[in-house]
């Protein structure tokens, strides 16, 4: 590893070490070679190209699909003394030409840029005449279609390739499959260049899962006993949940906002400056919220409806903890969410071909919710990662009880087949509990054999069967049929009786007893009054300074402040996140704040 870039890490950043693989991207690139790297959001791709943008002569071009995502990166530069600065729609003319300037002068550093800008020929012509030290490509997966924010204009970029194939590029994204990935080379012009690929594991997330009964309480729940105080998003399915969602959270005390579509777009921009700005603060949003929030110490994410792929849950999950501190996923799931996402790929106009991409996705989902093994596991491999069980999920924690319910599940599959696989769950559960309604009567199903051999369960005990037996695969919706239910090849043993089949109790697990390990690390009481005392001197300071609070420091900087209870300018060098000039800037008044509360 080479000194500069080690110094520049230390000094800069404040951090001590490199982390995965970043060591290698660096250097490459700092020698001009480009790179394909594929990281997992909050795996720290940011300084992948920051760190060779500072080693190399000239301005380095960053391109990145949305303005909060550049300002966000912005900001966080100049706190750490870099010159760096974003020209978009709004940028006035006057800071353009003041840009230009500086550009020429060799002082900015890093500009980013918005794609359908960086391709004008005006742009092109600008930089014809400067010199570049390399172009970074953030969110690279856009250039695809197979990925989930396809933009057009990011296919015009191979054009950087031609036009300048002495200066490095690099492209960076989270998004990992095979065409993904095989459309950032062709369009990027990047075949040759080397790939970079992390592991996706986040291993500070803890992984939680149950089943939904009644899941603003369930939130509450979790929210008051394993995560007061903290900074969260809360993701629902529609808007009015949302709205319900944030006003039940307020209504019970807590500090939440609602985010979604719906909303006039300056509400929505008050809302995520906000959560953006503040400490202490839960965004209750639909999944249009989150891309381009780089927010450092979200604390947890939790989904209060079941996503529709593994794909959009770790994305959205994988909002929490970026700063590599304990974090929490949490997510409630029903039957009633799985048969609505169907219902939703059932009538969308897509060809039958991408319909079954989609059911499969869904599918895959629904398999990590109702698991018994390690779901971290089940998540990497869903990503092409082998591994052990993690020990930081519910299931690997608190293995989940089994009861043998081989004769349950050998009456619901019966009576499935019974009604002749055409009907939805709702009516197979009627028919197994002997209600007989009109719709029963037409059909004659009360003479089945099957009629009212279910009475002892409830109804809900009954679903919850039904949802362990898709789980298991054993079950499954017929999409072209109203989500009947059908017997798949699985069934057929258990059927016969050939097989055991051990489900999870039916009565709801003591949720609040699995949760996450805690992370006490504070906590004398001395300690956590300097802990209270510095993030009130963050927020004044991020106040003043018009930024968010995680600009100023992260958590993990103020933490290791505790820790260590620098007494000397000297001492802040080996503090985590503070560089050069966050130490000349902030070092004052740190060393105050803890002298203050050491006096006592
Ligand atoms: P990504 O863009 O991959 O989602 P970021 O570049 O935003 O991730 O980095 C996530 C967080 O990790 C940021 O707060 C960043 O400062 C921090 N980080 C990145 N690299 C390191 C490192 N080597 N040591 C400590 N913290 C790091
Ligand atoms: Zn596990």
């Amino acid at each position: 590893m080479s000194a500069t870039a080690q110094r520049i890490l230390q000094d800069t950043f404040g951090y001590p070490a490199f982390r995965g693989r970043q060591a290698e991207i660096v250097e490459t690139v700092a020698q001009g070679g480009s790179a394909l790297v594929l990281m997992p959001t909050g795996g720290g791709k940011s300084l992948c190209y920051q760190i060779p943008a500072l080693m190399r002569e000239g301005v380095a071009v960053v391109v990145s699909p949305l303005i909060a995502l550049m300002d966000d990166q912005v900001a966080n530069l100049r706190a750490a003394g870099v010159h760096a600065a974003a020209v978009h729609s709004g940028t006035p003319p006057e800071t353009v030409r003041r840009l230009a300037d500086d550009i020429h002068a060799g002082s900015l550093k890093l500009l980013y840029v918005a794609p359908e800008r960086l391709v004008t020929e005006r742009f092109l012509r600008f930089l014809d005449n400067t010199a570049v030290s390399l172009f970074a490509i953030d969110e690279a997966h856009c250039v695809s279609q197979w990925g989930h924010d396809f933009r057009p204009e990011y296919q015009q970029l191979g054009i950087l390739a031609e036009r300048y194939p002495n200066v490095p590029r690099i492209a960076l994204t989270a998004t990992a499959d095979a065409e993904t990935r095989a459309d950032m080379k062709h369009y990027l012009k990047l075949a040759d260049a080397p790939e970079f690929i992390s592991s996706f594991d986040r291993p500070n997330i803890y992984y939680q899962v149950m089943e939904k009964n009644n899941g603003k309480k369930q939130l509450l729940d979790f929210i008051q006993k394993q995560m007061h105080g903290q900074n969260g998003i809360v993701y629902c399915l529609s808007r009015k949940s949302v709205e319900d969602t944030a006003a039940f959270l307020c209504e019970n005390g807590l500090n939440a906002v609602p985010y979604h579509a719906g909303m006039s777009l300056e509400t929505r921009q008050h809302h995520q400056h906000r959560f953006t700005h503040e400490d202490n603060i839960i965004i209750v949003a639909t999944v249009a919220f989150g891309m381009g929030i780089d927010k450092p110490d979200v604390r947890f994410v939790a989904h209060l409806d079941m996503p529709q792929s593994i794909e959009h849950f770790y994305q959205e999950s994988g909002r929490a903890g970026r700063d590599g501190l304990p974090a929490v996923s949490w997510l409630c799931y029903g039957m009633n969410t799985l048969v609505l996402l169907k219902e939703r790929i059932a009538e969308s106009q897509a060809s039958d071909f991408q319909k079954q991409i989609e059911l499969q996705k869904l599918n895959a989902m629904f398999d990590v919710c109702e698991t018994a093994a390690c779901r971290r596991q089940l998540l990497l491999r869903h990503f092409g990662e082998e591994s052990a069980p993690c020990g930081n999920c519910d299931n690997c924690l608190h293995p989940p009880e089994r009861f043998d319910g081989t004769e349950l599940v050998q009456k619901l599959l019966s009576c499935v087949y019974r009604v002749g696989q055409c009907f939805a769950a709702g009516y197979v559960i009627d028919v197994l509990r002997g209600k007989d309604g009109d719709w029963v009567r037409q059909n004659r199903h009360e003479q089945l054999s099957t009629f009212g051999i279910g009475s002892t369960l409830s109804d809900k005990d009954w679903r919850n069967v039904v949802r362990q037996c898709i789980g298991l695969g054993l079950l499954t919706n017929d999409i072209h049929r109203h989500q009947a239910l059908i017997l798949t090849e699985a069934a057929l043993p258990v059927l016969r009786g050939e097989e055991t089949v051990l489900l999870r109790p039916l009565k709801r697990d003591k949720a609040a007893t699995r949760v996450a390990k805690t992370d006490n690390w504070l906590r004398t009481e001395r300690e956590e009054r300097l802990w209270q005392a510095l993030r009130q001197w963050r927020l004044a300071k991020a106040k003043a300074d018009e930024v968010p609070a995680y600009v100023i420091c992260g958590d993990k900087t103020l933490r290791d402040i505790v820790e260590k209870q620098p007494a000397h300018l000297a001492d802040l060098r080996d503090v985590y996140g503070l560089g050069e000039a966050k130490i000349e800037k902030l070092g004052g008044e740190i060393l105050r704040v803890v002298a203050e509360h050491r006096a006592d």
